[in-house]
């Protein structure tokens, strides 16, 4: 006989790590209203492990209350119980906003755009990621042998998606030895990143019952690729998708030109929230396909905002396909705050009517310093202290989150930093590797 299953009422945190606490399946009706209890301290939690300094101690009761539209019910496997989860919020005990939490922060931002400007996110989170212990590995650049060698792996991957309703669109095996990705389809904001959430877990859980291993690890080794988050976006007024304008340069309508020049002009001073471990700066380098700086180009994978492709075989029409891609971004960034800072910047762009930023039209590390200066590109922090330190520098993007969130954050960056002291890249990118 089958144990009884239990629900994980989880939130994903300042670190992108999902936590939580479980109740036994049949109790989940006694949690629906108030939910279980969460602990403020818990947000200085690090992805290594050890709690940072933070500014509750041992302080204070919170609640995680879960969102019903949100749950998922995987019954997958015959030696283990279904996958059963709930993303939260977390509220103070009588129910009110608490400031530093992760889910709130997006909702706020997304429902200030909308307020503002009458626009909606739609999004999707393309995820690159590493599977470690492929048996007979090492799984060639997008190679046959990554989807047999490691079966059920990806049949079991899109499989249990489709049950979580997430919609899954594709499966592939990547360019990095034992790397894959996969993709989800587009939804509203708050959707999106939820399911960005449910799609690590998800993963990760499916590589579990497999006796494998998933990371979403920015960096595998030190001289190596990638595993990128890139958010696919688009923005939607009350007639539909407004991102396109054939008579404008680029074709990029002047809202979402507005939109971008946000996200590119506050994208130094925001990385340390997008690509926030000690190690994602050995991603955000020149001919890695990720952001080594802050530009805008069509079909570009050097750009940190790129134009995506539209096809236009048989009768396909350009703009309901129009849309763009921010790179800036990886799994160690939660997906609460990456897409939350990318609507901040960019409603900053529509409030201050910033210009469409003009395209690099090339590599931007091939153009000389002038050149980039002109076009308004600059170099993106080389480390995660120079990008705390210019997120701090920045009364707009620090004003984005409250004082104790704030607080929290560069306080448990820098913690999880002294805890890397003496460790060699390599050495770093292990302990990440086993951390996300
Ligand atoms: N691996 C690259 C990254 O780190 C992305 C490659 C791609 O364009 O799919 O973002
Ligand atoms: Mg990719």
């Amino acid at each position: 006989m089958r144990s009884d299953s239990l629900v994980i009422f989880a939130t994903n945190d300042l670190s992108g790590i999902t936590r939580g606490r479980a109740v036994p399946r049949s109790d989940t009706a006694l949690h629906m209203q108030c939910g279980v209890s969460w602990v403020p301290a818990n947000l200085g939690i690090t992805a290594l492990g050890p709690i940072a300094p933070n500014p509750w101690g041992p302080l204070g009761d919170l609640r995680l209350i879960p969102d019903p539209s949100t749950e998922i019910h995987i019954d997958l496997w015959e030696d283990a119980s279904p996958f059963n989860l709930f993303l939260c919020d977390i509220v103070h005990t009588d129910g009110s906003e608490f400031d530093a939490c992760p889910r709130s922060f997006l909702k706020t931002a997304l429902s200030d755009l909308y307020e503002e400007s009458g626009l909606r996110v739609q999004a999707s989170f393309e995820h690159e990621f590493h599977l470690a212990n492929v048996e007979n590995g090492p799984c060639r650049a997008f190679g046959l042998d990554g989807y047999r060698l490691t079966e059920p792996f990806g049949p079991n991957v899109m499989t249990a998606l489709r049950l979580a309703r997430q919609e899954p669109e594709v499966f592939m095996t990547e360019y990095a030895a034992n790397q894959f990705e996969v993709t989800v389809r587009s939804a509203t904001g708050l959707i999106a990143a939820d399911r960005a959430v449910l799609v690590r877990e998800i993963v990760r859980e499916v590589a579990r019952r497999l006796g494998n291993r998933a990371s979403f690890t920015p960096m595998v080794e030190p001289k190596g690729t990638g595993n990128g988050v890139h958010i696919h976006f688009s923005l939607n007024d009350s007639s539909g998708a407004c991102n396109y304008d054939e008579n404008n340069q680029g074709k990029i309508s002047t809202i979402a030109g507005q939109f971008i020049a946000g996200i590119l002009h506050y994208l130094p001073a925001m990385v340390a929230l997008t690509c926030p471990s000690d190690i994602s700066y050995l991603r955000l380098r020149p001919d890695h396909w990720s952001a080594a700086f802050n530009a805008f180009d069509s079909n570009n994978r050097e750009a940190a905002v790129r134009i995506c492709p539209t096809v236009t075989i048989g009768d396909a029409s350009r703009s309901p396909q129009f849309h763009f891609e921010f790179r800036a971004v990886d799994g160690a960034a939660s997906p609460y705050i990456a897409l939350g800072v990318m609507v901040r910047a960019g409603l900053e762009g529509i409030r201050s009517g910033m210009k469409t930023p003009p395209l690099t039209e090339g590599h931007p590390g091939s153009l000389s310093e002038d050149e980039r200066t002109q076009l308004g590109i600059r170099t993106l922090p080389t480390s995660l202290e120079t990008a705390l330190q210019e997120m701090e520098k920045s009364a707009i993007v620090s004003g984005w989150l409250s004082a104790d969130m704030l607080d929290c954050y560069t306080r448990l960056k820098r913690y999880e930093m002294s805890m890397l002291e003496g460790y060699d890249d390599l050495a770093k990118c292990r302990r990440y590797m086993e951390a996300y």
